[in-house]
């Protein structure tokens, strides 16, 4: 479990708690691991100063490189579908500032991450590290490939669109396990896809529809 020693009380605490109930309690998350988790990771830690205070909007907001942190809700949302207990291996491919990250290593065993940006790779090494999230293992690569050496993952989440489902992440799935992926063409509206694996057979469904970065390519 990752966090401060001295978890006390922070400037922002009461607008986490209205994030929680207004945007994310309110669109239907009920897990109760989840809520947890999204009450606890401070988000205004994870991005530029200068939108600190608008840490706890409804919206994504830029960390630098063209990226963006997810929308809270979308985090929410992808943390609870990939159904997170405290013995699952997770696998995430887009750490950007970390955030998603941070909230999966609350519900999760073990969390690796990898991002193609060099710069936000070294940033959310560092601040991931910082924060004492010693059950993240970050890596700076392309995440296409994942992590052959670490699979099989019960969960894995991409937080980057691609056009198609890499294929090396739905081999690196375990048995049971789940992948959710927004799938669709670049800076347009894409589809958020729910992989499982079921007596070795993928079963796909259509979650709902949202904005993502693209995935990139090294
Ligand atoms: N999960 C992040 C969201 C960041 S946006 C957060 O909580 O902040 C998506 C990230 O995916 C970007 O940082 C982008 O650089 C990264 N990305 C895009 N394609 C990638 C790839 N092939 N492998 C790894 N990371 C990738």
């Amino acid at each position: 479990m990752g966090g401060f020693i001295f978890q006390q009380g922070d400037k922002y605490e009461a607008a986490r708690e209205r994030m929680v109930t207004q945007q994310i309690i309110n669109r239907g998350v009920t897990n109760a691991a989840t809520l947890k988790a999204m009450r606890k990771v401070q988000r205004h830690l994870f991005i530029p100063k200068e939108y600190e205070r608008e840490a706890y909007d409804d919206n994504p907001l830029p960390i630098g490189y063209g990226q963006t942190i997810s929308q809270p809700y979308i985090v929410a949302y992808m943390t609870e579908v990939v159904r997170p207990t405290l013995k699952k291996k997770a696998l995430e491919i887009g750490t950007g500032s970390g955030y998603q990250a941070a909230v999966l290593a609350e519900v999760v065993d073990k969390v690796y991450t990898i991002e193609i940006v060099p710069e936000l790779a070294r940033e959310s090494t560092e601040r991931l590290k910082k924060l004492g999230y010693n059950n993240i293992i970050c890596k700076y690569g392309d995440g296409y490939k994942g992590w052959p050496e670490q699979a099989p993952f019960d969960i894995i989440i991409v937080t980057a669109a691609p056009e198609q489902i890499p294929q090396p992440l739905i081999d690196q799935l375990a048995e049971n396990g789940r992948l959710v992926i927004p799938v669709g063409p670049p800076s347009a509206v894409q589809e958020l896809i729910l992989l499982e694996k079921k007596n070795g057979k993928i079963e796909k469904s259509r979650l709902t529809f949202v904005r993502f970065v693209p995935f990139r390519r090294l």
